[in-house]
């Protein structure tokens, strides 16, 4: 599932290339991708334009100049592919980014005034983009219950202990993955960052120590800006809009690692299964606690 790395590098790619460009058709086939009426679609979207390019955790928002914004959630599969001046996609990782479109996948065909076209691409259909007025966006109850961005400087290490006290006996994973308690962090990161603090994803919260806490705190930062800056997480077919492959999975520690030996102790990588999720795990560098600590 495309994370905030991805969906950052979606937002990046976008607003360079489709801010300020008239929309002038739009098709899709089937209203769950895009459900909207063909009222709103004629009055906010036809002929008007992207003014900017917005993430609020894995959700991206297109501004329009009628007042109303496209909200785009890619979920499992989704992705987003300009073609025109130049070919730019990102989101999930296969062959639609660089195939022929519009293919099998396509949900969404919008077409700009000044050429080029921007799809929405989204093979299992659990993604969707819905036209709603900007204003009200942010009080969308799905927006409301968000947690804070990890990479505002306002997600300071307090903030985050804060955040954690609402999931004090659930695992340390199913904490990072919920979305009301941080905004972006999927299956990914959150073993990623886990490996960096040292910390084993059935750890239990409320028996982490603070110095790990802590650790952990500084490797999300530092692990989402290493992959935003590397174009998102990625299979082989990504290429972002400089022809670049997105890289971050060739970087990854632990991610999709299992049986090959831990970068740092050699021992052999495993996965287990926490929180529901495919978990990566060194068990001789990450230590499980499970015991408060007095
Ligand atoms: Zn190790």
């Amino acid at each position: 599932m495309p994370e905030l790395p991805e969906v950052e590098t979606v937002r990046a790619g976008l607003s360079r290339l489709i801010i300020g460009k008239n929309i002038i058709s739009v098709d899709f086939d089937t209203p769950k991708s895009f459900p909207n009426t063909q009222t709103d679609i004629d009055a906010f979207l036809l002929n008007t334009h992207f003014i900017s390019a917005r993430r609020r955790g894995k959700v991206l928002m297109l501004d329009l100049s009628s007042g109303y914004s496209l909200m785009i959630h890619l979920k499992m599969t989704g992705q987003l592919v300009y073609r025109g001046e130049e070919s730019f996609g990102a989101g999930h990782p296969n062959d639609s980014l660089i195939g022929e479109l519009p293919d099998k996948s396509t949900r969404v065909t919008l077409k700009f005034a000044q050429g080029g076209v921007l799809f929405f691409n989204d093979q299992r259909k659990f993604g969707w983009a819905r036209l709603l007025p900007t204003a009200i966006i942010s009080k969308e109850p799905f927006m409301m219950k968000l947690g804070p961005e990890p990479l505002e400087d306002s997600f300071t290490y307090d903030r985050f202990i804060s955040q954690l006290k609402r999931r004090q006996n659930t695992t340390i994973k199913a904490a990072l993955l919920d979305q009301t308690v941080l905004a972006g962090i999927g299956n990914i990161y959150a073993d990623e960052s886990l490996f960096a603090a040292k910390i084993h994803p059935q750890s239990i919260v409320k028996c982490v120590p603070q110095a790990k806490l802590r650790l952990l705190h500084s490797a999300i930062k530092e692990i989402l800006l290493f992959s935003i800056e590397k174009g998102g997480s990625t299979d082989r077919n990504y290429v972002n809009a400089e022809g670049k492959r997105g890289s971050y999975i060739d970087f990854a520690k632990v991610f999709r690692k299992e049986n090959m030996p831990c970068p740092v102790c050699q021992h052999e990588i495993i996965k287990l299964r926490v929180a529901g999720r495919g978990t990566h795990v060194c068990k001789y560098c990450q230590k499980l606690y499970k015991e408060k600590i007095k």
